[in-house]
């Protein structure tokens, strides 16, 4: 394992107390015994050297915090002896250091480097004495340094338990002073984040402190992975996670905030960890505050974040705080609707609503969209766009968008059974195209009520285009594969583009209604009219959403070949209503 360095020792020593105090002691004491050498210890993570603690006694100007990188530096050769003490008495008659730039520079002199390593044999620095002169060491010199390294790598260890959690290798507590005013002195803000996990003890009990340890390494690397690379997370509590994070006032803190904020919730909340024989979901609190505007120091930063913090923890689980009281209204109806969400009664207050998709050319209904509707008990009627995301945060989409599609088979073979048979679709949740078992659960309703396959339309959004998910494309070609079709919905507003198109397998592009309503200028209709005759020349058929007046009737009726929907034509409808369309 020789040159492979310890990266987490590489980057923490600056918050190693004792082995300063140590390194000190003991650098002065190497220097005692060799009056012509200036003493160094420097750590290495494999790519970079650096000079962590010097003695410059004999003046080489050997700067502490200096780096170079670790292939070209003399420590490297202590690193990979394999006795790992390497002496070389002169630097001009070694094939390693003869070209060396201190050797250059100085025209001769000399090195001896002891390794710090690891119990597994990786190294995590050097020990090193470095002369203008050349110096024979004496045998007895060279093991009396190399049992100081052996010292430094032990009381390294013994610190290391308290820089870093050993579960889950976070920073713990102790050390984040130290380093916050260091961001602080370097970068203009500080976000700083206090995440706690709900009912950690429970989830333990549960699942056992083995599964509870697992969830608690894989929730860390979560973090580390969703904040930027400049996020400094760690563990303050065995259930409560510290993030800092640089963020200067011109680069929004508030927003920023808002946005990493809702993006780990999303991610936590609909993403279950893998337990032993279950999926286990987990619930957090978050809170944010911001150093300098709100707090300026470190203590008052953590204690206005956890505040936050224990305030949303009051509510539902799972809002994060940044300021104003306006949160918390919203969170009371959140809180309520995702309780209902659960509650067995739901599916008598849930109801589709069908809206007719039209031929342009002459208007006859070809097929319609169900929309789910929400009657609840306090709110009354509830618009998807306001619960739909909450279903999704607490993982009830998946059960409710499979009764949306059984509820919307059974109504159109009812409608089917006295009228011309018409398509029907569905919209799908990304998080539902996403199981590994989807296509099945479709293609087992579909079987199971006896709806025709070819009359059934999946509208999924644009945004799934641009995901690299295995589960999603073998969703979508084995739907197809059975004749479902799939539809994009509200194509032309998101960031897919055409070629994004070609990869996946799309019967039918819905035009967005922002792209489709403003035909005020010259501009804007050929954009549109570009746009239908694109999909025109890749095969896809399109609808037209959002047409809400005879103008935009008008002006569409000519691609007489594709669909409409909107407002002009028909407002969406229960299925009694349906009949007399
Ligand atoms: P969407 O799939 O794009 O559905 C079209 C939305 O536009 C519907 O709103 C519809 O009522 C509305 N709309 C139709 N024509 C017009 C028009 O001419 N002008 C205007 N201003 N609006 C029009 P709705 O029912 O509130 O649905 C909103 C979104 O909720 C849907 O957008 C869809 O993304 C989602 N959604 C609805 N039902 C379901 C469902 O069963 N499952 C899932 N996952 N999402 C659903
Ligand atoms: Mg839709
Ligand atoms: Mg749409």
């Amino acid at each position: 394992m020789n040159g492979r360095g310890n990266a987490m020792l590489h980057t923490d020593v600056p918050y190693y107390t004792q082995l300063h105090h140590v390194l000190s002691d003991l650098l002065r004491d190497i220097a005692q015994v060799f009056p012509r050498h200036s003493v160094f210890f420097a750590t290495h993570d494999g790519v970079t050297n650096t000079i962590q603690q010097v003695d410059d006694q004999v003046g080489l100007a050997i700067p502490e915090g200096y780096t170079e990188p670790f292939q070209q530096s003399l420590c490297r050769l202590a690193a990979a002896a394999t006795a790992k003490v390497v002496a070389i008495p002169d630097l001009t008659a070694h094939a390693d250091t003869r070209s060396h730039p201190f050797t250059l520079q100085c025209g001769t002199g000399s090195f001896l480097g002891a390794a710090v390593t690891h119990p597994d044999g990786s190294t995590m620095g050097s020990l090193c004495l470095i002369s203008d002169e050349p110096y024979s060491f004496t045998d007895r010199e060279e093991k009396w340094v190399g049992s100081l390294a052996r010292m430094v790598s032990g009381v390294i260890r013994m610190e290391q338990g308290q820089v870093r959690d050993g579960l889950t290798h976070q920073y713990h507590a102790n050390v984040l002073p130290p380093m916050f005013q260091e961001m602080a002195a370097r970068d203009a803000g500080i976000l700083l984040f206090v995440i706690s996990i709900n009912d950690f003890q429970w989830i333990n009990q549960q699942n056992g402190c083995e599964q509870g340890d697992q969830l608690l390494r894989t929730f860390a690397q979560v973090l580390q992975e969703e904040f930027s690379a400049k996020a400094v997370p760690s563990r303050i509590e065995p259930d409560t996670f510290v993030v800092m994070l640089p963020c200067a006032e011109d680069e929004h803190p508030e927003h920023r905030a808002r946005t990493l904020a809702s993006r780990f919730l999303h991610h936590i909340h609909s993403t279950p960890f893998r337990m032993k024989d279950r999926d286990q979901y987990v619930q957090i609190n978050m809170g944010i505050s911001y150093y300098p505007k709100e707090d300026t120091h470190f203590e008052q930063c953590l204690e206005t974040a956890r505040k936050r913090m224990k305030r949303a923890k009051q509510l539902p689980a799972g809002e994060h705080m940044v300021d104003s009281d306006e949160a918390l209204l919203v969170s009371e109806r959140e809180f309520r609707l995702r309780n209902d969400l659960n509650h067995d009664g739901l599916y008598q207050q849930l109801c589709l609503q069908y809206q007719p998709q039209v031929h342009l050319a002459d208007r006859s209904m070809q097929g319609v969209e169900a929309l789910v509707r929400w009657n609840h008990p306090s709110y009354g009627w509830l618009a998807p766009n306001i619960w739909i995301p909450i279903a999704e945060a607490y993982g009830h989409i998946h059960a409710i968008g499979k009764w949306v599609i059984r509820q919307g088979c059974i109504d159109m073979l009812a409608y089917g059974a006295q009228h011309e048979p018409i398509d029907l679709a569905v919209n799908i949740s990304p998080l539902q195209l996403r199981e590994a078992d989807f296509a099945e659960q479709v293609l087992a309703i579909v079987a199971e009520v006896a709806f025709p396959a070819d009359r059934l339309v999946l509208e999924i959004t644009e945004t799934l285009l641009l995901e690299d998910h295995a589960h999603v494309m073998n969703n979508l070609q084995t739907l197809r594969s059975r004749g479902i079709r799939i539809a994009i919905d509200d194509f032309g507003v998101g960031y897919a583009s055409f070629h994004l198109l070609h990869k996946f397998p799309i019967d039918i592009l819905k035009i967005d209604r922002q792209l489709s309503r403003p035909l005020t200028s010259p501009a804007n209709k050929k954009i549109v009219s570009a746009l239908l005759e694109l999909a025109y020349s890749l095969g896809m058929h399109c609808i037209v959403e959002g047409i809400e007046t005879a103008e935009q009737h008008a002006f569409y009726q000519q691609y007489d070949n594709y669909w409409g929907q909107g407002y002009y034509y028909h407002r969406p409808v229960s299925p009694d209503e349906l009949p007399a369309l």
